[in-house]
């Protein structure tokens, strides 16, 4: 496969500058910089307008789930593109592929999660539980239950609603978020912020700030309790053990909603279809996206139990809605995605060779001398960059390792993630064995590239 670019490297540089506003990005220090122009890929690999082939740790934005290049899906789209591009179902129409979709939704996510309502991304779909959750609270005569909780360090999205239930203090710091009725508690972050405590301890500790916080607001002011399976962009968090049975109890004692946020724990990430299977938990809402298609086209959506549309169905008119809700091709494209996750059964890939894989060639990269923790859940996995293995102790001025670790990681062909001082992987699913090799050992090189800059003896 080759590129098919129309102009160079240096011109597409020069007017990337001139003219496009990225996401989460310093405009001026990567106009200095040159954006670096990705023309192709295939399966797990990326290349460059170089012809630098770049294997993508990180799946996209932790979304290309089947990988790249899947024909398949480019022929769904354009089949239903001729016959039937778009349409809305707002006004009491709909179509096949948004129906289709449901029922293989209702299908492949938790018993009791029957209805799903479309949205076009996971920062829509956050909005859609805001919305859902107080419209759900209000059909049942209680409309003073509002107020969400959330968790530290979250992340819920980038629109007002995502970015507020998030809990990323830099994204508040700009433009007075969160807004009304959000609140946050402790992450279940142990090597942060365990203070000593075994990671079984620590577990029922953080979750134990649940039942705080719902004791210091009252059950009758709360509306819903939102947390990811897995924190992914928080610098991949994975719970001890006893983190989620504790918070069961916890909400088995109260009459609050749960929300799983699944966006990327979704479709096959963790080696379970969802998130939810993982820690056998039933949510009553799980918003979900990116692996729904594998990035192909945006869609995203809210999986609705049956208990939560049962109000909503004696409610009346619920005053929210996407023009994009169900979009046709974006549907069509989802359900052959869904199609090739069972037939080729890459869910128990993952659980049965891949992840074991990673996990066991992941968790020697604690040997590394810069590596204080090194730890993994289905095919996601963080490493913790310390200055002092023994203590843990970070690198002074927080973020600055990460990011050099990450600049050498794409010099030397590999995309890692940098969140803070972790590095982090989210890669395609359909990774084999021996390209996880070779993940490992470009990661292994990248951490001794960037010891030897360190001046830390490798
Ligand atoms: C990416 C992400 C979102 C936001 O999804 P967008 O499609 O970027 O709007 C929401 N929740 C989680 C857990 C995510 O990782």
């Amino acid at each position: 496969m080759h590129a098919r670019l129309n102009l160079s490297t240096a011109e597409l540089q020069a007017l990337d500058a001139a003219h496009y506003l990225h996401p989460f990005t310093d405009y001026k220090q990567l106009s200095n910089k040159g954006a670096r122009i990705i023309s192709h890929a295939d399966g797990i690999y990326l290349w460059d307008s170089d012809g630098n082939r770049i294997l993508d740790a990180m799946a996209g934005l932790w979304c290309v789930n089947i990988g790249y290049g899947r024909e398949e899906l480019a022929r769904a789209a354009a089949e239903q593109m001729r016959d039937l591009p778009y349409y809305n179902s707002f006004f009491q129409t709909s179509h096949e592929p948004g129906i289709r979709l449901a029922e293989m939704l209702s299908e492949v996510t938790p018993e009791g999660l029957d209805h799903v309502f479309y949205s076009g991304s996971g920062s829509e779909a956050n909005d859609t539980v805001v919305r859902m959750v107080r419209h759900y609270w209000g059909c049942k005569g209680k409309p003073e239950k509002t107020v969400i909780i959330s968790r530290e360090n979250a992340y819920h999205g980038s629109t007002m609603a995502g970015a507020s239930l998030g809990g990323m203090k830099p994204m508040h710091a700009q433009g007075g978020l969160p807004i009304p009725g959000i609140v946050h508690i402790e992450q279940p972050y142990w090597f942060e912020n365990s203070a000593g405590l075994s990671r079984r301890e620590y577990g029922v500790k953080a979750a134990r700030a649940l039942e705080h916080k719902l004791d210091q607001l009252g059950d009758d002011k709360v509306a819903a309790f939102i947390a990811e399976p897995i924190q992914g962009a928080g610098g991949v968090i994975i719970p001890p053990d006893s983190y989620w049975p504790e918070i069961k109890r916890i909400l088995d004692e109260r009459d609050i909603l749960l929300v799983m946020d699944e966006v990327i724990c979704g479709f096959g990430r963790t080696g379970e279809w969802f998130g939810s299977d993982l820690y056998d938990i039933r949510p009553d809402l799980m918003p979900m996206a990116k692996g729904m298609s594998s990035g192909y086209l945006p869609i995203g959506g809210v999986m609705v139990s049956d208990r939560v549309v049962e109000t909503l169905w004696e409610g009346g008119e619920f005053f929210h809605g996407y023009t994009y809700s169900g979009h046709p091709t974006c549907c069509a494209v989802a359900i052959k995605n869904i199609e090739i996750l069972q037939d080729e059964n890459i869910v128990e890939h993952v659980r049965d060779v891949a992840a074991p894989h990673l996990a066991e060639r992941w968790e020697a990269l604690a040997d590394h001398p810069l590596v204080g923790e090194a730890r993994s859940a289905g095919l996601v996995a963080a490493l913790e960059l310390v200055k002092d293995k023994a203590t843990g102790e970070r690198f002074p001025e927080v973020g600055t390792t990460g990011s050099l670790c990450r600049d050498i990681c794409i010099d030397n062909g590999i995309i890692m993630r940098a969140v803070r001082d972790s590095m982090i992987i989210s890669p395609p699913l359909i990774i084999s064995a021996s390209q996880i090799d070779e993940l490992v050992d470009l990661a292994w090189r990248c951490l001794d590239q960037t010891a030897s800059e360190l001046g830390v003896s490798a």
